[in-house]
């Protein structure tokens, strides 16, 4: 009878986390059949082991062999872990970034919910039995520390958990237990509620949250939003809004009517810790509104707070999370609304296995869900931009900021002609240095910010601004010291370097980048009396001291901030009247398709941190190639004429979003090995997929070597990116490779170096 199902047994499918992409089948006993359901994390058996899996479908399939099925071992916790649009959108991550399902999950499934950790139980108690007047008498005269414990806890409304109350009152276990014991005392066993709806990154600024009254753009915007959650049907809308044009409040406002609507609210920003404010403004905003709990989902969570936060989220407790990229999986039920708040952040797509776009798994979550997706910017990136134009997006603008403030005038400094008055390196022009005196002066504050997107290694006139770029790929050379030469990275194009500009035949070509270390001093030097303060990547690991960085300059300790474009974004100062871009250059000579669109970008939000209070602000751009497209459509915040300008130049060169690209890297120690497997990989994809890819490469990556490895490239332009990937990994998994050669597929790849 071994090979007949149980009746009250079931068969159900797993995806097990065992380093294989396989589906298996196991029997589930009558009792765990009960509860069983797809999306829960089980235990079995594979071989002589025991690993953890996912269900991922309950109910027998007819052609599996019963008899040879093992039982599920054990159901790790008795709601499901993952929703089942959640098992459906790991499948698409995994075709489309061309990931193991293994590393999907696990990129899902935090740590501690994965190891079937267990939620933490403590005693919570409370009065069972009132005690008469005689026996609380008797209780006073012998016992008056158990007295005091009962006259506690009969005042309290809900069970108070134990260990706290005892620690309070200064009391022992014994007078507890001896309390307990004359039966006035329930307890029950409850899990602990840790702090993930209560950390602190959120409240690391104090801010005031009330509702505004809507002006008539953001009025006209959230009312077609509400439309849309009526309809209760996917729709992206683009919220294009000048910087201070009040978009955290549409978001606000789109959120309470998803919660009204009894909706679920996923709400992502690009970094918590970068975005203090606007976490802190969806907090106390939630507060106000009454009992609803939000998770804020971030990298610094114990794997206990994190276990909280995922149950609270699975079990409908909590029905906002707020977060970074990975909080795109956090298992919201009845999801209704999505936000992404400054959508063109490459900071939303991971830079390891899987390497997946926070936003568009976002938008593909809201497609699975039948939700409104919100995507959110001053400077639209262009793959969100066309959608729009295209008409498959919505689009909605605030074109003001609120109460008619103005945006900031922008000065463009010409940096040749100071290096040409001066005579030598300049960091800090005349104008720059003149108005950061008069705001010192006048205890009005000032931001300075450094641009570290670029090589050092990119070559640039100093006399005449001229960039050396390949004809084919329009990006621009590199200069490569040791032969003297420039390369392009993209298509391998080299040329000799040139000992004078070929443009203006000036010698100085060549170009160093400088640290927010070496502008701080330069601004110590003109204003030694001023309190200056740099932000830089070591401050802002740790927590703490960029919050109290933040704060002095909140309350105006701090004159001048200097940092690099990390702090540019979501910072509201009022009293910051002046903002500074020291070097607006060089974001423009790194040998990516997207510079233009990054160095507008930067200069949009940059100066979007002057003047958002009553004082008018002013931004100083310091650039050595004023006239450069990206630079004037910021200076006449013109976003649309310049998103319309880079769009018809991604057209002609056919670059995302135009087509989609895949980008391989191979690396290893090797230069000579990792290059010609680079040529063979190239070589297989154009037999197997001639016509259907466009082959770049191979070449060398704009960073060549990177910790001992030399690093070569492979671009593979396409229509479609699921089903070319397909076949890219096959023909990865067909080659026999040497052990020092690493290669990595990414889609929709943001970071080119
Ligand atoms: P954005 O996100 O578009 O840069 P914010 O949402 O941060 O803009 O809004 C800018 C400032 O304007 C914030 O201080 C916000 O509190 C305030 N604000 C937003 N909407 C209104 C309104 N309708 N009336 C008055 N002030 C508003
Ligand atoms: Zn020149
Ligand atoms: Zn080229």
């Amino acid at each position: 009878m071994e090979s007949r199902l149980d009746l009250h047994d079931e068969v159900v499918a797993v995806w097990p986390l065992a380093g294989f992409d396989k589906t298996l089948h196991y029997r589930a006993s009558a009792k765990l059949a009960e509860t069983i359901a797809v999306g829960c994390l089980v235990r079995v058996p594979i071989g002589r082991r025991f690993v953890l899996g996912v269900v991922v479908e309950t109910g027998a399939s007819a052609d599996v062999d019963y008899s040879k099925l093992k039982l599920v071992s054990q159901l790790c916790y008795d709601e499901p872990i993952l929703t089942p649009e959640l098992l459906k959108l790991a499948e698409w991550i995994r075709a489309y970034y061309g990931a193991s399902r293994e590393s999907v999950l696990e990129t899902m499934i935090p740590a501690s919910v994965r190891r079937g950790m267990s939620p933490k139980k403590i005693k919570y108690v409370s009065i069972s039995n009132e005690a008469n007047d005689e026996v609380l008498a008797e209780l006073e005269r012998r016992a008056p520390k158990q007295k005091a414990l009962y006259d506690f806890l009969v005042q309290q409304i809900k069970p108070q958990s134990k260990g706290l109350i005892l620690k309070r009152l200064k009391l022992s276990p014994a007078t507890y237990n001896s309390l307990y014991k004359k039966g006035f005392v329930r307890e029950e066993s409850r899990i602990e509620e840790r702090t993930a709806y209560e950390d602190d990154i959120g409240s690391m600024e104090f801010v005031e949250e009330k509702a505004f009254e809507l002006n008539e753009e953001q009025q006209i915007v959230v009312e077609s939003l509400r439309k849309n959650l009526d309809r209760g049907d996917f729709r992206a809308h683009l919220l294009c809004g000048v910087t201070g044009s009040g978009k955290t409040e549409v978001y606000l406002q789109a959120m309470e009517s998803a919660l009204e609507r009894g909706q679920g609210v996923l709400f992502l920003v690009p970094e918590v810790a970068l975005t203090p404010q606007t976490v802190g403004r969806i907090r106390a905003r939630l507060a106000q509104i009454g009992n609803i709990e939000a998770v804020v989902w971030h990298s610094h969570l114990s794997d206990g707070e994190r276990l909280d936060g995922w149950m609270a989220l699975s079990s409908g407790r909590a029905r906002v999370v707020v977060g970074a990229r990975s909080a795109v999986f956090a298992p919201l039920q009845n999801l209704g609304l999505v936000i992404v708040d400054e959508e063109h952040e490459p900071a939303f797509k991971q830079d390891e296995t899987p390497r997946y776009h926070g936003r568009d798994v976002a938008v593909y979550r809201g497609y699975l869900t039948k939700s409104l997706c919100v995507l959110g910017s001053a400077t639209p990136s262009l793959e969100t931009y066309r959608n729009a134009v295209n008409g498959k997006y919505a689009i909605d603008r605030l074109t003001k900021r609120v109460d008619d403030r103005s945006l900031p005038m922008m000065h463009i400094v010409d940096m040749r002609q100071e290096i040409a008055r001066t005579r030598k390196p300049t960091q800090l022009s005349r104008m720059l240095v003149e108005k950061l005196r008069e705001r010192f002066e006048r205890k009005e504050q000032s931001i300075l910010f450094l641009n570290r997107r670029g090589f050092s290694a990119s070559m640039l006139c100093q006399e005449c601004g001229h960039i050396e770029s390949c004809e084919r790929c329009s990006v621009p050379m590199t200069y490569h010291r040791s032969d003297e030469t420039l390369k392009c990275h993209l298509c391998g194009a080299e040329s000799v370097a040139p000992m004078v500009c070929p443009s203006c035949r000036s010698p100085r070509i060549r170009w160093k980048g400088m640290g927010t270390q070496r502008i701080e001093n330069a601004v110590t030097k003109v204003l030694p009396k001023a309190k200056i303060v740099r932000v830089d990547a070591d401050t802002m690991s740790r927590k703490h001291l960029f919050r109290q960085i933040l704060g002095d300059f909140r309350s105006g300790k701090i004159d001048i901030l200097v940092g690099t474009q990390m702090i540019a974004k979501g910072l509201d100062y009022p009293n910051v009247t002046l903002v500074g871009l020291v070097d607006a250059d060089l974001s423009l000579h790194i040998p990516d398709f997207r510079a233009n669109e990054r160095t507008f970008q930067l200069l949009v939000q940059v100066s979007g941190r002057a003047g958002r209070g009553d004082l008018a602000g002013e931004v100083v751009v310091q650039s050595c190639t004023p006239h450069a497209d990206p630079i004037q459509f910021a200076r006449h915040g013109d976003v649309d004429a310049f998103l319309q300008m880079e769009l018809e130049n991604r057209e002609r060169f056919q670059y995302p979003p135009f087509r989609r690209l895949i980008r391989q890297v191979l690396r290893g120690p090797n230069p000579d090995k990792v290059a010609f497997f680079a040529e063979q990989f190239a070589k297989q994809v154009e037999k197997r997929l001639d016509g259907v890819v466009e082959i770049r490469g191979p070449a060398p990556c704009p960073i060549e070597k990177m910790k001992d490895n030399y690093r070569f490239q492979n671009w593979y332009f396409t229509a479609g990116v699921s089903p070319v990937m397909a076949v890219l990994r096959e023909i990865a998994g067909d080659i026999s490779w040497p052990a020092d050669v690493v290669q990595v597929l990414d889609a929709d790849p943001m970071m080119l170096s």
